[in-house]
């Protein structure tokens, strides 16, 4: 019996594997019911090929399926200054971006991953015991259950690694992100927003060191009915040892659904001459204050021979970010999960040992890992560098014959 604790998308990918190759397990998840981020989720094109088989999909119908705007989903391919318009080539700042990669809605890839899976919801794990034979987990509301292996499924926050790894701690990063999300009826759709974003899903924009995103988190196009939610971000460097945004991981005090008041002081002096859509959708957020989500911007990696150590100990077994986390710019954090849960999956299927599944997953994991912090200052240059580097990519284009 397998016990995953945690029915994010790495507990729930887990469950549907293990569910349709017969294997006996139970997944638990602390929440009475699953609740909606309102954000999207790139899927990258190496996920989704993994990830299909399971689902018994085409690639084309899944998409449609669960893509942010019902569509297509598709992801900018360049990033676009906010005061001019230029367009920068993207795919230089995303380990592993590749043109099928695509923008889904979190609450409809979820459903479809778990499919006919059973969630145990209302049960936040208490506390877990190694047994001779496997372990023994009991949870707050008084369950106790005896299983194999635990699946430490439980999110960055993990309750499992802080007592069996207290020692690995995320580390902060230098850097501030903040999440909105609001609505639009298709007319202002169509007015204001369709003309610069067109059939793109997810739209991002640069400035002095910072980054305004905008994408589709659900869109409904019945001509009467219709609507275009639309999750706004911001993001930029920290700004020195007192930075009234920025969060260490280390706050406990901390609560990501309350944004200081300095939030709005400094949306109030974005440039004024943003081009759609940031117009359209950045210049009214002082007054509008849509609800926001504030995000601690950390990276997290747990060492592979601590990994085996507390595995050979006491069969606990790490997936998703709960062992790894590099925060939301990057888009590679749920992929990852979504491919840890599958490798571990087959690992379990296969009768291999789980050490199988840490050979093959951690080479990508620190991959990320070394790549992550780099991409955020690349992603939040000063304007300088981007003038120089939206110079070199036009006489590149010019010599090559492009048009940009
Ligand atoms: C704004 C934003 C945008 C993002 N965009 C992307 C993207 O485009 N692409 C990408 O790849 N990644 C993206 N990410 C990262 C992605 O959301 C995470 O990597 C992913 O959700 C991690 O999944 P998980 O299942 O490991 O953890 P989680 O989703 O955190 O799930 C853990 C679950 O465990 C439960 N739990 C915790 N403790 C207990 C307990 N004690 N008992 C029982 N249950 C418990 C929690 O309630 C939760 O449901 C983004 C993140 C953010 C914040």
């Amino acid at each position: 019996m397998i016990l995953i604790v945690g029915a994010g998308v790495a507990g729930v990918t887990l469950a549907r594997y293990l569910n349709d190759n017969d294997i006996p397990f139970r997944i638990f998840e602390q929440q009475t019911k699953y609740k909606s981020q309102g954000f999207g989720l790139t899927l990258r094109e190496d996920t989704c090929k993994k990830l299909l088989p399971l689902l018994g999909l085409e690639q084309q119908d899944f998409r449609t399926r669960v893509a942010v705007d019902r569509k297509q989903g598709l992801s900018s391919p360049f990033l676009v200054n906010i005061t001019t318009g230029e367009r920068f080539g993207a795919g230089s700042f995303k380990a592993g971006y590749a043109t099928q990669d695509f923008r889904s809605n979190r609450e409809r890839l979820r459903g479809i991953i778990l499919g006919e899976v059973k969630v145990e919801y209302g049960h936040r794990l208490k506390s877990f015991a190694s047994t001779s034979s496997g372990v023994e987990v009991l949870f707050e509301n008084g369950l106790k259950v005896k299983g194999d292996i635990l699946v430490a499924a439980d999110g960055v926050h993990s309750s499992i690694r802080e007592k069996l790894l207290p020692q690995c701690v995320p580390q902060d990063w230098n850097g501030v992100m903040i999440n909105g999300s609001c609505r639009f009826s298709l007319d202002e759709w169509n007015q204001k927003l369709e003309p610069s974003i067109g059939e793109l899903a997810v739209y991002p924009g640069f400035g002095e060191q910072m980054v305004l995103a905008c994408t589709i988190y659900d869109a409904n196009w019945d001509p009467v009915s219709g609507y275009v939610d639309i999750s706004w971000g911001y993001s930029r460097r920290r700004r020195g040892d007192n930075d009234p945004l920025f969060v260490s991981f280390a706050d406990r005090s901390f609560n990501k659904s309350h944004v200081a008041e300095a939030l709005w002081k400094e949306l109030e002096v974005l440039p004024k001459q943003l081009v759609e859509p940031f117009k359209t959708i950045h210049s009214d957020l002082p007054i509008r204050r849509d609800p926001t989500i504030h995000h601690r911007l950390i990276s997290l990696l747990i060492p592979e021979k601590d990994l085996l150590e507390k595995l050979n100990e006491g069969k606990v077994v790490f997936i998703g970010d709960a062992v790894h986390d590099w925060s939301n710019h990057a888009g590679t954090a749920a992929n990852a999960a979504i491919q840890d849960a599958l490798a571990l999956g087959e690992a379990l299927a296969k009768g291999k040992k789980i050490e199988h599944y840490y050979d093959e997953r951690y080479p990508e994991w620190l991959r990320n890992y070394e790549k992550n912090g780099e991409d955020f200052e690349a992603l939040h240059r000063p304007m300088t560098e981007w003038r120089s580097m939206l110079d070199n990519q036009e006489t590149n284009a010019v010599r090559g014959g492009l048009k940009l």
